[in-house]
């Protein structure tokens, strides 16, 4: 064991403190002398460039549909080590690669003394701007990835999670004609969960659920992502469901509509989950009653950081609890897929939409599990040519 890989050690279990590092990690440290070090890690190194994710489906929600679309892969570099992140901004939201690629010009790592030092470093990139919570998260991604592996643990384990209880994720059928919502559900055929992407009137939602079940009777979740316009058709359509074998609707009507959803929430048989009313940890608190429970996604609350604080806020407010992703590749998925053994529901299959994969991470099971490796980080490694992830796991 070199004496820099001592230091590290040795700085990590004061920087993250007894809490969060678990009894394997206290072994470790334990089995290695730490005296007489007195090496340094050098400066962090940030790098990052834009990264375009072809779709292996044109992609509709309720008022949009894309064939690809572009992100941003970052690296954190320190003493040879690299961590890995990644920014993946869909249209919905207000971020482009050109202001991915403005915020992180401006960020400074040099002026801090290691990335042990997180709390202080995503802080300060937290306070550069407002918004840019894409930007933010592929920072903070990009040092977890770094601190673990600098620790020589994943995230999961440092967190004192269950790696064997992740949910399966869902598979997402977007909207579409009937005969292409029977293929892509076809395609699906194995995952025990599928996500249907609602929104538009009575008859075309009525259609596509339809689709699906012309083939499957798996359970499904709905993502109504905003949709409906009426809290009496949005309730009417949510009973409707509940027969139809649905286990939870996400977001039926606009963020602004809080007290319709909550009379909805109130009356419905199925969990109502907040997506597009939910971005940080601080709109948790005004949530409970009007949401049965939340969605949390990386790219909109700036990273792992927020993300661990959300769910456990949530839970102490008893409310259920999933993590969903956007169209982005293993990097992004196997970041979120860290927090999966503490959630209700996991939606991360954003790395099965694209054709063009560039990271090996969490792995699928053919049953839509996930499956956690023991590799420190992120549990990633960046692949040198991209691959269909889909193809690897039908
Ligand atoms: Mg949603």
């Amino acid at each position: 064991m070199s004496t820099r890989r001592n230091f590290i050690r040795t700085v990590c279990s004061g920087a993250l403190g007894a809490s969060c590092v678990g009894m394997n990690h206290a072994r470790i440290l334990a089995d290695e002398p730490t005296a007489g070090t007195s090496n340094k890690l050098g400066k962090m190194n940030l790098s990052f460039k834009p990264y375009l994710l072809t779709l292996r489906h044109a992609f509709g929600v309720a008022g949009v549909t894309r064939t690809e679309t572009m992100g941003v892969q970052v690296e954190i570099e320190c003493d040879g080590v690299v961590g890995y992140g990644e920014a993946s901004m869909p249209p919905y939201l207000s971020e482009s690669t050109e202001s991915v690629l403005a915020f992180l010009k401006r960020v400074n790592l040099e002026q801090f003394n290691s990335p042990f030092e997180m709390d202080d470093i995503l802080t300060y990139v937290d306070g550069i701007c407002d918004n840019n919570a894409a930007a933010k998260a592929s920072i903070d991604l990009a040092l977890h990835d770094l601190v673990g592996k600098l620790i020589g643990q994943p995230w999961w384990r440092i967190w004192g999670l269950n790696k064997e209880k992740t949910p399966t994720t869902m598979y997402t059928i977007g909207i579409d004609v009937p005969e292409k919502v029977m293929e892509k559900t076809r395609e699906a055929k194995n995952f025990e969960i599928l996500k249907v992407k609602l929104g538009r009137d009575k008859k075309s939602d009525r259609e596509m659920i339809e689709s699906v079940r012309a083939v499957s009777d798996r359970p499904i979740a709905v993502d109504a992502n905003q949709g409906w316009k009426d809290k009496i058709y949005a309730l009417e359509m949510v009973e409707w469901l509940h027969e139809q074998g649905v286990v939870f609707v996400e977001q039926p009507m606009k963020k602004t509509k809080l007290d319709d959803i909550a009379w909805i929430t109130e009356r419905s048989p199925l969990p109502i989950m907040a997506d597009e009313s939910l971005q940080r940890l601080t709109d948790i608190q005004r949530l409970r009653g009007a949401f049965s429970g939340i969605n949390i996604k990386l790219m909109k609350c700036t990273g792992l950081r927020e993300a661990w604080k959300m769910l456990n806020l949530a839970r102490a407010l008893d409310m259920k609890v999933m993590v969903g992703c956007m169209t982005e590749t293993s990097c992004a998925i196997s970041a979120a897929a860290q927090l999966s053994p503490a959630v209700d529901w996991a939606d991360l299959d954003g790395n099965l939409l694209i054709s063009n994969d560039c990271f090996e991470g969490v792995k699928t099971a053919p049953n839509g599990k996930l499956l956690l490796s023991d590799k420190p980080g992120l549990g990633i490694e960046k692949l040198d040519k991209p691959i269909n992830r889909l193809d690897t796991i039908i």
